[in-house]
């Protein structure tokens, strides 16, 4: 059962310092929707609040900011009573009626008459690059509903849990919100993978046992080795790896348990990068590491920001084991993401500027140090790139002001050599026409063309396109038709 003293306490112990006045209007969103909410039930037979409440836990949970623990609570108010967004608006603020505007139209977009995977593929984007808090309460939302799905039909039940561990896991995994992820991956698996959970589960509740004992008895003697050393420990414990995760790495194992040494893993926060280092070496002076499994993330984290050592040893019993060693800077990134970002902004964070926080979100993603992690996540220039999609459903970003042809030539140089016509969402427009976030771009080739026009240069805002043409008019020699001007 949710309440809102819960709700309440979860917020005051992840914010100590949070004013009244903020808590006042936390509870004037929940008695807003208590009384928009009166009288509905639930699918499950519950009070309908208990849904939004749900959703607001998690948000809480995952330390966000107040306002959009807000917006959780009143995410299904325009949907699905009988008050309006305007209503929102007029009680709470155009900040927070966006957010719950966001999160409406994200579940409310018509099929074009493509699948509903692509579909909601596109809708998550789309929403994404406007405004990622909406996403985010879209995956608390979710998540709340995982609790219950057990009261629809199985069918319904599998469409849900796949769309939840092919979508949204994904998008919280590049947002590296490992912690929101992993809760969506294993609330979905045994609805997704009924076998397949069943399985992992046996497999783990066999070998757990006899890992946590080893464990306990291992952590016990860290900690005397690290004060001994004079190390000072912020947190040590044993986490155990999630049934999904633990699923997925066992089919890349062969199946083979055996083969996998975290099911439950020791993890060791501390305060600083060179306590990180020192612990190692203390850990290898105790057991002996086992080769090849030293992992440095702190030198070079992985793509979604991950930072971490991590180092495997021959423990007590037999048993091997592997440590994860971290600052709790490290940890709460690894855990919560974008939300460790407002978490350190301020004690209460607002994110009342929508521009002011996407500015902020860009220079925190800007501020990862692997340049990789900036190429492959491609959400961090949000206000200059676009999402467009091609009829297959592939999501491909491209800059703002990107035109048909940059896009042909992103997919395939032939598809930018050949190109003829184009259709964006079914409907022909000049090849100069500038894209649009979620634009469904077609191109239709001529087969009689020969190669690209050099006047293409003048509105082509990618290199690639760029280079493709430029090297084509070199190789045939039209380079006195080149516009002065480029
Ligand atoms: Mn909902």
């Amino acid at each position: 059962m949710h309440s809102l003293t819960k709700l309440l306490s979860i917020i005051t112990t992840n914010y100590p310092n949070a004013p009244q006045a903020q808590l006042n209007e936390v509870e004037r969103a929940y008695a807003f929707a208590e009384l928009a909410h009166q009288n509905q039930k639930r699918a499950s037979g519950t009070e309908y609040i208990q849904h939004p409440l749900g959703t607001a836990e998690i948000l809480a949970e995952s330390k966000l900011p107040l306002p959009i623990i807000m917006a959780g609570l009143l995410h299904d108010v325009p949907e699905e009573t009988k008050f309006t967004l305007n209503d929102i608006k007029k009680e709470f603020g155009a900040d927070i009626a966006d957010m719950v505007e966001g999160i409406t139209k994200v579940g409310h977009v018509k099929y074009r008459g493509i699948n509903r995977y692509v579909e909601n593929l596109r809708k998550m984007f789309v929403a994404m690059a406007d405004d990622v808090r909406v996403i985010i309460i879209k995956f608390a939302d979710r998540l709340d509903n995982l609790q219950t799905l057990f009261v629809l039909p199985a069918n319904k039940q599998k469409r849900i849990a796949l769309e939840t561990l092919e979508i949204y896991a994904p998008i919280a995994n590049r947002l590296g919100m490992g912690d929101l992820q992993g809760r969506l991956e294993d609330a979905a698996f045994k609805y997704a993978y009924a076998e397949q959970y069943q399985w992992v589960d046996q497999l783990f509740k066999q070998r757990a046992p006899k890992k946590e004992q080893t464990l306990d008895r291992m952590l016990e003697l860290a900690q005397k080795a690290l004060k001994k050393e004079n190390i000072k420990i912020k947190n040590i414990f044993g986490r155990k790896k999630r049934y999904y995760s633990l699923y997925r790495k066992l089919l890349k194992y062969d199946k083979n348990i055996n083969q996998i040494y975290d099911i439950i893993a020791a993890r060791i926060i501390v305060d600083d990068i060179s306590a990180c280092y020192a612990v190692v070496g203390i850990i290898h002076a105790l057991w002996k590491p086992v080769k090849g499994r030293i992992k440095d993330y702190i030198a070079q984290p992985k793509p979604n920001g991950y930072q971490s050592l991590h180092t495997t040893v021959f423990g007590e019993n037999g048993e091997i084991i592997e440590f994860q060693i971290r600052t709790m800077e490290m940890d709460e990134q690894a855990e919560l993401g974008i939300a460790s970002h407002w978490k350190y902004k301020e004690t209460v964070p607002t994110s009342d500027k929508k521009i002011v926080w996407i500015e902020d979100l860009v220079k925190w993603m800007k501020s990862q140090q692997d340049k990789n992690f900036l190429e492959k996540i491609k959400i961090d220039i949000f206000q200059n790139r676009i999402f467009v999609f091609t009829p297959n459903g592939d999501v491909i970003d491209l800059p703002d002001g990107a035109t048909p042809i940059d896009f042909a030539y992103h997919i395939h140089t032939g598809l930018g050599d050949k190109c003829g016509q184009v259709l964006i969402n079914n409907e022909i427009a000049p090849l100069d026409f500038k894209l649009r976030n979620g634009d469904i771009v077609k191109i239709i080739l001529d087969k009689n063309r020969k190669g690209p026009s050099a006047k293409w240069l003048s509105f082509v805002k990618t290199s690639t396109a760029r280079h493709h043409i430029l090297n084509y008019t070199k190789k045939t020699g039209w380079k006195r038709f080149l516009p002065l001007s480029k």
